[in-house]
């Protein structure tokens, strides 16, 4: 198996479709992290072989997305029904967005979004939920949304967003903490979840509670990784 992963290596380049016939020469997949808004799909309109997009931007993360789902169903045992606190950097965050997009594929699904105002849920996602049928609302209010959850997912300020704004940066960052007192009001039943790497939204005390799955969570990865590469290579 040959499988091209960019990360940082071919970046300047890489939405030259001049780079992305030659890598396919190399490969049989390519693995495409890039810093722009929907470089993997201008990849794939080139490339002959499969494009798996490992976060473009602001905009997508669906390897993310699905092994997010897979945690969801692992930990709390179903995926309809399942009431969900999106919280952090809902502009910014590619993993949030595609989150929301595939939960929306159930039934029945509640999304909480909690962010700082500079860094809100954009519309493209809001009206795609709306479209589904998804109930969804913005609270400003954590641990309220907190008491309510099967699912709090907690996500870091981009900073590398933010370019010269940083005053907007330091405006959003330490506004919500998941800590002690949030883990107080959080159901039994419910997780922690967050994509890492993490700073200081998540206090490191909570990671002894059993209801803190994302070490659990990034494993999880590995396997659903493992696992869309075997479809793609070798199909069922
Ligand atoms: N690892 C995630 C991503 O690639 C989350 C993050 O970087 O904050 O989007």
């Amino acid at each position: 198996m040959r499988v091209f992963l960019n990360r940082h290596y071919v970046k300047p380049c890489i939405t030259n479709a001049d780079t992305i016939r030659t890598v396919e020469g190399y490969s049989d997949i390519i693995v495409l992290r890039h810093f722009e808004s929907g470089a993997a799909r201008r990849a794939a309109a080139t490339a002959e072989i499969p494009v798996i997009n490992a976060g473009d931007g602001p905009g997508q993360h669906p390897t993310q997305a699905l092994l997010d789902v897979y945690t969801i169903k692992r930990e709390i045992g179903r995926l309809d029904g399942i009431k969900l606190g999106l919280v952090g950097d809902l502009a910014n965050g590619r993993t949030v967005r595609s989150l929301a997009y595939l939960i929306a594929k159930y039934q029945n699904i509640k999304i909480y979004f909690v962010s700082p105002d500079v860094v809100k849920m954009k519309d493209d996602i809001k009206e795609y939920l709306t479209s589904q049928g998804v109930e969804w609302e913005e609270s400003s209010d954590l641990l309220d949304v907190a008491s309510r959850c099967d699912v709090i997912y907690q996500t870091r300020i981009q900073k590398e967003r933010f370019g010269e704004r940083i005053d907007h940066y330091e405006a959003a960052r330490g506004k919500y903490i998941v800590d002690k007192k949030v883990l107080g009001v959080l159901p039994k039943h419910a997780v922690i979840m967050h994509p890492l790497p993490r700073l200081d939204e998540i206090t490191v005390d909570v990671d002894s509670d059993p209801r803190a799955a994302y070490f659990r969570q990034a494993k999880n990865g590995l396997y659903i990784r493992m696992a869309l590469l075997k479809l793609l290579l070798v199909g069922h």
